[in-house]
């Protein structure tokens, strides 16, 4: 799979493996009669006397359960380089901030014509800004051809819903070349997955809502920047606009980390088993997983990433078959999101927005056993008929 840039397995930080830093990452030394992560710390102000100095000033800028996320997060996407992680209360909250916080009225911004829908409706309020915004398909590096000029790129790969994925090296070096700042949403993949900065990006940010914390329960999100003035700047754009996760939802999703690799390694071989078995069915069309080894994205993806995520996507004949099928799920609940331990899908034409067909699932594999997933899935196609 993967060679040096984007691989995802040994090395940086005493070379240790996924699991294991997975386990590790962020909790203090062991102290005795401690637990091994403390517990949330909720404060609003911290006893400071005198003159204002010291790390925890106010709970609106620092939190010491943050900081020990923080300090995970940043190993996980840049295990071989320092680098500075800053939580937020959605993924929405840390996307804005490295827009929001980077561009200028007059400065080009280039997003994916294909990405989330939320990021994408940040289009209309920077235009109100007087900020220019181009879009282009993530297929094909098709964003290279509109780089000229801009001062942010952003990547979505794999995009979703349709899980297509770019060359994230090949354009971070063109952006770079034309004195953009290139951020790359590693949400769908995990910092297990695909490691953005090691590919050339400047910012990996991230809903940590999602495959990161796998259970959904909480909303977070995050950003991680290997330079100081970049970090300071998402860091001040928190402070201002307030987009601070809650301290349980921050203690929570660091307790989620320790299985992250359990996780996306089962979430990707149930992924893989479920877009094989859907790609034997005369009514299935348009089956799309970056792992198969015939997807049209599976080249570019093997090369920057390790695991290839918990989403599948197919298409039905017509919204009817489509609502037909989910209804005769047992085991998957419909519902949005995806990366969660239980299954979910969905008919994402419901939301608008997205330029699918009307009978395009979205469905995203929880650890269930593979057979479990499979036969239910059969079983409702089979019904759906
Ligand atoms: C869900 C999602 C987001 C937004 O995250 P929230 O935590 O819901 O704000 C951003 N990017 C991608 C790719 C997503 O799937």
């Amino acid at each position: 799979m993967g060679d040096s840039g984007g691989h995802v397995g040994r090395g940086g930080r005493g070379g240790r493996g996924d699991s294991t830093r997975s386990v590790h990452a962020g909790r203090p030394p062991a102290v005795a009669y401690e637990p091994s992560l403390p517990g949330p710390v909720f404060v609003s102000h911290y006893h400071l006397p005198g003159e204002p100095a010291g790390p925890y000033l106010y709970g609106r800028d620092e939190n010491p359960t943050w900081t020990r996320l923080e300090e995970a997060l940043s190993q996980l996407e840049s295990p071989d380089a320092a680098a500075e992680a800053v939580v937020f209360s959605s993924g929405m909250a840390a996307i804005s901030s490295v827009v929001l916080a980077h561009v200028r009225s007059g400065d080009t911004v280039v997003l994916p014509s294909d990405c989330y829908q939320t990021t994408r409706a940040l289009r209309d309020r920077l235009e109100s800004y007087g900020v220019r915004v181009r879009l282009a398909p993530t297929a094909g590096e098709a964003q290279l051809d509109v780089l000229d000029g801009a001062k942010l790129l952003w990547i979505e790969t794999p995009s979703n819903p349709e899980l297509d994925v770019c060359d994230v090296r090949r354009l971070a070096e063109t952006a770079h070349a034309a004195g953009a700042l290139v951020a790359v949403d590693n949400t769908l993949a995990t910092p297990l997955g695909q490691r953005p900065l090691n590919l050339g990006a400047d910012f990996a940010v991230a809903s940590g809502t999602k495959a990161l914390t796998g259970h959904g329960d909480l909303l977070l999100g995050y950003v991680v920047v290997r330079d100081a003035e970049l970090a300071a700047s998402v860091r001040l754009w928190r402070k201002t606009v307030g987009a601070i996760p809650g301290p349980m939802e921050a203690w929570l999703a660091h307790r989620s980390l320790a299985t992250l690799q359990l996780r996306v390694e089962r979430q990707a071989a149930n992924a893989l088993a479920l877009a094989a078995a859907l790609k034997e069915r005369d009514e299935v069309s348009g089956v799309r997983h970056p792992g198969l080894p015939d997807d049209p994205a599976h080249r570019v993806a093997a090369a920057q990433m390790r695991w290839f995520g918990s989403v599948v996507s197919f298409v039905l004949p017509d919204q009817d078959h489509a609502d037909r099928f989910l209804t005769a799920l047992r085991l998957t609940s419909e519902a949005t999101s995806f990366g969660s331990v239980l299954s979910t899908a969905e008919r994402r034409g419901r939301w608008g927005g997205d330029s699918v067909p009307d009978g395009f699932i979205r469905f995203s594999v929880g650890v269930e056993d593979a057979d479990d997933i499979v036969a239910d899935v059969l079983q409702a196609l089979d019904a759906a008929k």
